[in-house]
């Protein structure tokens, strides 16, 4: 609804609730006179149809409380000492969460990213919180765990909220024996347990969205098709092979299941971002899981398409497990007023989507969509209460 709608509903509840409220209005000014009665009357409607207008009003968001609204974006990389990113973070009214990948470059490659992240969090510390990373490479010798471990500590002693793992477990990298090394592997339990002890988090991304095992042209978002397109060896339709989606779901449902009290965060939608049916299995089963939006709002978009009251029922049910993330990115690279402009249009993008019932397009896909319009609750979590309770972020804020 929009304003003009609201204020139409305000008056539709006043004229229906008129005659009650004429009526005990009546009864205990009985012994005013005539006038009187009116006068008190006019005021106690005015004053109900300015409250009933207000509080549905406030009830949702407008576009227009973009800018005044606290919101994280639990989901992003900057990789660089420039400060463009955090200039129209502060801009828009976000805070962010950076966060270290392990792309199979070695450690150096992470430490490079963790330095980047901490210098940005030196300088911006109410505005940036960081993710670390750990690298996979020396998995074979007999000290990777210790080593391991030892740098994990290091990142939490410096701050870090947690640890990511990504999609090279599962799906690129391979032990001495040439096997493909996944998620639920026992060597990774103490490393998974020391996270759970210290009260942090593991942030995955395992596997890929559903689309990566599809043909280009059966693709349900046009951003996947141009990724794997690009990433043909990343495009596991190719590589039949590789294991197969349910078998990469499969082998993060059983670390889960293994790991019940590690507070885990499903990076892009928990890699279910095709259906919010078998996204609900898994956030009922895993009561200590989450998801972030990062990189599949436009599958969000898709299913909106096709039902938009089941993707909202879905946000409002699982409103406490939903964290807002976009997976933008500096490396210094971009013109810094081109990549604002890119920051600033996404963030604004999608929060006409959650807040809005405006009919939208979007270069994702190919149709057109209706924003959920979430109410100010569900909002207020998914941009920001959910990230502090999560991922523990800005502490005392
Ligand atoms: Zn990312």
């Amino acid at each position: 609804m929009n304003r003009f709608n609201t204020s139409i509903f305000s008056l539709l509840n006043f004229i229906c609730l008129a005659p009650y409220f004429l009526n005990a209005q009546f009864k205990t000014d009985y012994m005013s006179t005539m006038s009187n009665r009116n006068f008190h009357g006019s005021v106690f409607f005015i004053s109900l149809l300015i409250s009933a207008s207000s509080n549905a009003q406030s009830d949702y968001y407008t576009l227009d409380d973009y800018a005044k609204v606290d919101k994280i974006d639990t989901h992003i990389h900057i990789t660089t000492h420039r400060d463009a990113f955090l200039e129209q973070a502060k801009k828009d009214n976000f805070k962010l969460l950076n966060i270290v990948v392990d792309l199979s470059k070695g450690p150096e490659f992470i430490e490079e990213q963790y330095e980047y992240g901490m210098d940005q969090k030196t300088r911006h510390p109410d505005n940036l919180e960081v993710a670390s990373s750990f690298s996979i490479k020396g998995w074979d010798d007999s000290d990777w765990v210790d080593n391991t471990l030892s740098w994990i500590e290091k990142s939490f002693k410096e701050g870090a909220v947690g640890v990511k793992v990504w999609k090279n477990i599962g799906m690129v990298f391979r032990d001495k024996n040439g096997e493909l090394v996944m998620v639920d592997d026992p060597k990774l339990d103490r490393i998974f347990n020391y996270i759970t002890e210290q009260n942090k988090v593991l942030i995955g991304h395992l596997g890929e969205p559903k689309n990566c095992w599809l043909p280009l042209d059966e693709m349900s978002v046009n951003n996947d098709r141009d990724y794997f397109e690009e990433h043909p060896q990343y495009h596991m339709y190719k590589h039949p092979e590789l294991p197969s989606y349910e078998e990469q779901v499969a082998a993060r449902d059983r670390m889960l299941e293994k790991n019940p009290d590690l507070v885990f965060v499903g990076a892009h939608m928990g890699s279910l971002e095709w259906s919010v049916d078998e996204l609900a299995k898994r956030l009922d089963k895993f009561p200590n899981m989450s998801i972030d939006l990062a990189a599949r709002i436009g599958q969000v978009f898709f299913q909106t398409i096709e039902d938009r009251e089941k993707v909202r029922d879905f946000f409002i049910k699982y409103q406490d497990r939903v964290l807002y993330a976009t997976d933008l990115a500096d490396n210094g690279s971009m013109d810094a007023d081109e990549l604002q402009k890119q920051l600033h249009d996404t963030w604004l993008l999608d929060w006409q989507f959650f807040v809005t019932d405006d009919v939208m397009t979007s270069d994702r896909v190919n149709e057109k969509f209706k924003g959920l319009k979430l109410p100010k609750e569900v909002v207020d979590k998914i941009y920001s209460k959910n990230a502090r309770k999560w991922l523990k972020m800005f502490p005392g804020q």
